[in-house]
């Protein structure tokens, strides 16, 4: 079966599109717009950039721009077109949004093997190949249709995340692992506040700035009563946390004793922030019960009000928003396949991968593997030293209960053989092992022959 079809025409949809066509394979887009309009898109033009005009920054070692780099080598549309109207950012790669969006509508719309058709598309057409890739506001009748076919519990309509933290920013001096009343392996990092500690915390909490709702939001903040944010249970009363998600009973560190001890009553602690392990390998942790509608400074400024976090490095901020995103630990495979469904795959913020640049990755991927699969070609995935097969590899294997979207970080790569403390050199470190693997494989070139036999690279 060639009939391609990809439906969503942002970032990872016209990625997608684009890399169909230019393996020779003939695809349909369909984009709803200006049929009907989503509520923060302003334009009828592909791949709009909802919100800011930045891609983020664009050196090497950080890890927007690893992924930038990643995908100027695989010849990614959105990145070279980006590169082609950037605009003065610093260090950033940002665009001019008109002509960066308008330029990439007439490429695709030039395209001979290209279909360029608006309209929404409600159900999801079981005869073709199919990449979904219509972002965190996917229309409502294809988001029934999608809950329908997944079950509730594989589709979240709202983001109510955590802060997650780079492993080895959090001060392990101070931050012990345990489970409460030691039950169990050790899963939590803990960190302790004492009375003085925890009221200073208490009081900064409720005085922190908020960021503005959009309104198809704050229609929408009814679906938040069973996950408060942290700012509001605070403002219910000076110890609301402390019978909450701050509890401390059941914790305590062991290097100072035993804590059932008489003697050792003292230094149990007056609350206690916990930190789950978001990854396999331990490098990223998540904030428990800490969704938040704090600005991203303020998060920032707050939070490292916690004993253990002073110098906590952040990989994403805590939100509560409107986001479809799919359970891709429960329905995807590292190829972007559906488990259920080989021929149906998935891309961007949908999939639970965050910003600009990983929805163009996801594009990337979606779009790769969609026209091998029309070609008979075996699917492919990208070495997981590369900052894009381990955000592919992360949102496929993470753990499914607690899943939420991941912006590209350096946290999900895997160690280096060698520890290098500087953290920039360490960054430049994994940059160099990234590009040196797209360099050793051909993932581009003229007949996409990739690999032999595996899956996996
Ligand atoms: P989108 O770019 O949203 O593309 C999905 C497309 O699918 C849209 O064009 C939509 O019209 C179309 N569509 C939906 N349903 C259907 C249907 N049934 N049939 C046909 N077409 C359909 N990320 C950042 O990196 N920086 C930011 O500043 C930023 N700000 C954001 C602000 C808001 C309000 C929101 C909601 C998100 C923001 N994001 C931001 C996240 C951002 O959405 C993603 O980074 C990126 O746009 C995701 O790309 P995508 O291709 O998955 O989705």
């Amino acid at each position: 079966n060639t009939n391609v079809i990809v439906i969503g025409g942002g970032l990872a949809g016209t990625e997608a599109t684009w890399q169909i066509a230019q393996a020779g394979v003939p695809v349909t887009l369909y984009e709803m717009r200006p049929v009907k309009n989503s509520p923060a898109h302003h334009s009828s033009e592909l791949a709009e950039l909802v919100c800011s005009n930045s891609f983020g920054a664009d050196a090497v070692d950080r890890a927007a721009g690893l992924l930038h780099e990643e995908l100027r080598r695989l010849n990614s549309i959105i990145i070279q077109t980006a590169d082609e109207h950037k605009v003065p950012a610093g260090g950033a790669l940002a665009v001019d949004r008109g002509v960066f969006s308008s330029n990439l509508t007439q490429t695709l719309a030039n395209h001979p093997l290209i279909t360029l058709e608006r309209s929404e598309i409600k159900e999801i057409p079981g005869d073709s190949i199919v990449v979904l890739a219509t972002g965190p506001l996917t229309s409502d009748s294809l988001a029934q249709q999608l809950q329908d076919l997944t079950g509730m519990d594989y589709l979240n309509f709202f983001d109510a995340a955590s802060p997650i933290i780079v492993g080895e920013s959090i001060n392990r001096d101070i931050a012990f692992l345990a489970s409460r009343y030691d039950k169990g392996e050790a899963a939590y990092l803990n960190c302790p506040m004492d009375k003085e500690q925890y009221l200073h915390f208490w009081q900064e909490l409720c005085n922190a700035e908020q960021a503005e709702l959009k309104d198809f939001e704050r229609e929408s903040a009814n679906f938040f009563e069973g996950c408060l944010p942290i700012e509001e249970l605070a403002q219910r009363g000076e110890d609301t946390m402390r019978y909450g998600p701050l509890k401390p009973i059941g914790l305590f560190d062991s290097r100072l004793g035993d804590f059932k001890a008489p003697e050792n009553k003292d230094k149990r602690p007056y609350a206690v922030v916990q930190l789950r392990q978001e990854d396999k390998a331990g490098q990223l942790w998540n904030m428990v019960g800490f969704q938040t509608n704090l600005r991203w400074g303020e998060q920032k400024r707050v939070f490292r009000l916690i004993p253990g976090l002073e110098n906590a490095e952040f990989v994403r901020m805590g939100v509560m928003h409107k986001n479809t995103f799919l359970n891709a630990p429960q329905l995807l495979k590292p190829t972007l396949q559906f488990k259920y469904r080989d021929t149906l795959l998935a891309a961007g913020q949908l999939i639970g991968t965050e910003g600009y640049t990983a929805a163009a990755a996801g594009g990337w991927l979606a779009g790769t593997n969609a026209a091998r699969i029309a070609l008979n070609q075996c699917p492919i995935t990208l070495p997981n030293v590369t900052m894009m097969g381990a955000l592919m590899d992360f949102i496929s294997t993470a753990d499914a209960k607690h899943f939420q979207p991941m912006p590209p970080n350096f946290g999900i790569l895997p160690n280096l053989p060698q520890k290098i403390r500087n953290k920039r050199e360490r960054y430049q470190a994994y940059a160099h092992r990234s590009l040196d693997a797209i360099a050793q494989h051909n993932f581009v070139n003229a007949d996409r022959v990739f690999y032999g036999k595996s899956l996996m690279i």
